[in-house]
């Protein structure tokens, strides 16, 4: 059964990023050539323009650059209000991602995050983001309710 969840695009340029979330690691493209990060994935490094890429894990943790909270229209497969952030790693690249357990009157700019993942189904898990905790960030792969 495919779940009804909004799908992202998966294609040759991210699909390193979408094979990573389905084995609890979020990655960054790398490029191979000056070691400049990016997200979104693409085929060239914006740096120096090279097309040999790689990627790293990222340590999955960030905080909140920026937010909002959507309360409509309705989402597939969500319960509204979601909280959206713009997430800065600590890798130096920013990406937006579902904020969970973080209540829309909590959610404030700067507020430390760490990523962990939610499995859609066989083809899609996503990464998510909660409240960061002390010591090392140990994921796991929750299963879609
Ligand atoms: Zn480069």
């Amino acid at each position: 059964m495919t779940s009804s969840v909004v799908r992202p695009m998966v294609g040759r340029d991210s699909a390193f990023f979408w094979e990573g979330t389905a084995v609890g690691e979020l990655r960054i493209q790398k490029c191979n050539k000056c070691g400049a990060l990016r997200f979104p994935p693409g085929p060239a490094c914006p740096e120096c323009g090279a097309l040999d890429r790689g990627h790293i894990v990222a340590s999955g943790r960030g905080t909140v650059f920026s937010y909002i909270v959507h309360r409509h229209p309705p989402v597939p497969g969500k319960d509204l209000p979601i909280v959206i952030a713009l997430i800065d790693l600590d890798e130096g690249v920013r990406m937006v991602g579902e904020v969970v357990d973080v209540a829309d009157t909590e959610i404030a700019i700067d507020l430390p995050l760490q990523v962990d993942f939610r499995r859609v189904d066989d083809d899609l898990t996503l990464p998510i983001w909660r409240l960061s905790s002390v010591g090392p960030v140990e994921t796991t792969i929750e299963e879609t309710p």
